[in-house]
């Protein structure tokens, strides 16, 4: 692997600094991997998100899967797996959230076409998992965890939007 350039090094001088406050500050020394309150939270990965506090969780509570809109994928069953069998999750939250990007156009294609014609890249090789219809979309999601064959059979699994104005997470009762 060759060295990163000094532009890139530098992109980053501005976190690796702030760990030196929060390393001297640091009060998480031997808290366990487990989940200690078994929450599984499948979120966006949305910059307004804060996912411990709005559900009244610390560091050591829940295990946090964050992708592009929430969205329940291969490797977030894979993930969900792992963590109710090894890491004490006993419990399932999908929380997508209001006006998120990845359910604000009808498919990929929206999306494939923006990036192509601002950056000419080509990215129909991925999947995006878009859709503007974002409870019927969640209402899929939440199908797949709860019928997956390596998962426990009546494994609490719930959704819930989260309103990035208000910070509410209201309930869906899918
Ligand atoms: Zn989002």
């Amino acid at each position: 692997m060759s060295a990163p350039d000094e532009t890139t090094s530098s992109a980053f001088d501005d976190v690796f600094s702030a760990n030196a406050e929060y390393v001297a500050n640091f009060s998480l020394n031997g808290l366990e991997p487990i989940a200690r309150r078994g929450l599984a939270l499948v979120t966006c990965m949305d910059s307004r998100i804060e996912p411990l506090d709005m559900l009244g969780m610390k560091p050591g509570d829940a295990r946090i899967l964050r992708n592009a809109g929430a969205r329940v994928t291969d490797d977030t069953l894979r993930t969900l797996v792992l963590a109710v069998y090894l890491l004490g999750v006993d419990r399932v939250l999908v929380l997508p959230h209001t006006r998120c990007k990845m359910a604000s156009v009808d498919n990929d294609d929206v999306v494939h076409d923006i990036i192509e014609e601002q950056y000419g890249v080509d990215t129909r090789s991925l999947e995006f998992h878009t859709d503007n219809n974002q409870l019927g979309a969640l209402r899929h999601d939440l199908e797949r965890i709860r019928h997956h064959p390596l998962l426990p059979k009546g494994l609490p699994v719930t959704g819930a939007i989260y309103d990035v104005d208000t910070g509410r997470v209201d309930p869906t009762g899918l």
